[in-house]
């Protein structure tokens, strides 16, 4: 079986819950909040109509998931992807929940979702689907309420429509209702490239704690969107080698380093990073087992399993996309000395300047890129160093030391809050 169809056998949602359960146990958790933070508070699913070009309706079902609102309004991206389902939506509000915990960043987690390939869709089908999906999901969603933000498949345009949608229903301009927009409607500097840089930021952290040289690592990334694309470009910045990358279309991989720049703009031009000249073919798969100093997953769940981990060969594993271990992978790479940056961490340098963003919408404010970019590091590196420290502190490995920090901060959040009523 391929990675992908081995990721497709595993549910995202039974993951996020054995981690979970593995940092409650370790906490000593009460039954009582271990049972409220398993589960979602809420959970939405919509079917609704889109007149396609050629005049046929169709119907979508798409979800909106508030794990949990704890410390403030849920956040969350919105993916757009044949193979979302509520169980998926699920495990990434919950990692949302974690995520801005382990960050200090006022925010509950959410996430939302509709099944749909965007590639095989019109921009006017695009459009169409994002208005009435807005709609659909517009009883959960309020600057104060949940604000959603890009993932895969979506991207800054998607935002500004959402915006839109939303503001029309109010009769006036809302562009805290969602982060991730164009800087012409309110978005901020840094906020394209924020997961990628924060993700970034803690790979230099570990080489730091580890004694790795940058300069003289090499790096392969899989998954060539957002996350990874810019991972590659500014890791390449950091002085290291980016030698294979990787997309749906193939994987590719030139030992003496690929040309970042140039494979961006073939992927632009081709659509795929597959082809690319003067670089060896190699599959999705191989791209795992390069040998290489830093592996960086940035496409989809469950790429890392039981079946592969054990020919994984970096020393440190960045994981910039969400939920791309699988806790028998884990165990694995953790005996095999493998330096995992887990995601919760490691790429919440995007929610981290989403929220940098909520705040300067709600104050009509704009700051620099190198004020974004500095208050960004000083969360990721005062957050790594937290989280090393827990993980030296317990003896245990990076994502459990994430889980317990965010575990127990929102846990004490729920304590302070009380029942109700
Ligand atoms: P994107 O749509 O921009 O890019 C996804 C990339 O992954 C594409 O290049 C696609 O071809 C590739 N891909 C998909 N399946 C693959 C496979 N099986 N093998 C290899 N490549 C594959 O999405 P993105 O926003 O970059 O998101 C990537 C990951 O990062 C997701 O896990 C997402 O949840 C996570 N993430 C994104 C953000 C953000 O701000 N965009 C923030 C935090 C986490």
């Amino acid at each position: 079986m391929t990675t992908e169809q081995i990721a497709a056998t595993i549910n995202p949602w039974a993951v996020a819950q054995q981690q979970f359960d593995l940092a409650a146990e370790h906490l000593n958790l009460d039954p009582g909040t271990r049972q409220v933070l398993r589960e979602p508070r809420r959970a939405l699913t919509v079917t609704f109509p889109v007149k396609m070009d050629d005049g046929i309706v169709r119907v979508f079902t798409g979800y909106r998931v508030q794990h949990n609102l704890g410390r403030g309004p849920a956040k969350g991206g919105i993916r757009y992807h044949q193979n979302v389902s509520i169980d998926e939506v699920k495990a990434l509000a919950m990692w949302m929940t974690w995520k801005c915990a382990v960050v200090g960043i006022p925010f509950g987690g959410g996430k939302g979702g509709v099944i749909v390939d965007p590639k095989k869709l019109s921009l006017k089908e695009l459009e169409a689907l994002t208005r009435r999906f807005t709609t659909e999901i517009s009883v959960l969603i309020g600057p104060e309420r949940d604000i959603p933000a890009p993932d895969v498949n979506t991207n800054a345009q998607v935002m500004a429509w959402m915006m839109d949608t939303y503001s029309m229903h109010q009769g006036y301009t809302v562009p805290g209702v969602v982060t991730g927009k164009p800087i012409s409607l309110g978005g901020s500097e840094g906020r394209n490239e924020a997961t990628a840089r924060g993700a970034v930021y803690t790979v230099v952290d570990a080489a730091a704690h580890l004694g790795m040289d940058l300069t003289k690592a090499t790096v392969a990334v899989q998954g060539f969107g957002n996350a990874g694309s810019i991972a590659a470009r500014l890791i390449r910045d950091e002085g290291a080698t980016v030698i294979a990358v990787s997309d749906t279309g193939g994987g590719i991989l030139n030992r003496g380093g690929l040309d970042v720049d140039r494979v961006i703009g073939w992927k632009k031009e081709h659509g795929t990073v597959a082809g690319f000249p003067g670089a060896k073919a190699i599959s999705n798969d191989e791209l795992l087992a390069v040998e290489c100093e830093v592996l960086i997953p940035a496409a989809l769940e469950n790429q890392i399993s039981a079946a592969n981990a054990g020919r994984v060969k970096a020393k440190i594993v960045a994981e910039a996309a969400n939920g791309p271990t699988t806790p028998e992978a884990d165990a694995i790479l953790h005996d095999n000395g493998v330096f995992i940056i887990p995601d919760i961490l490691c790429n919440a340098g995007g929610v981290t300047v989403s929220y940098f963003e909520w705040v300067q919408d709600l104050n009509r404010d704009h700051w620099s890129e190198a004020i974004v970019n500095a208050k960004l590091k000083e969360i990721m590196d005062r957050s790594f160093g937290e989280v090393l420290a827990m993980s030296l502190l317990e003896e245990v490995n990076m994502r459990t030391a994430a889980y317990l920090v965010a575990v127990q901060r929102v846990a004490d959040a729920t304590a302070m809050r009380g029942l109700y009523p």
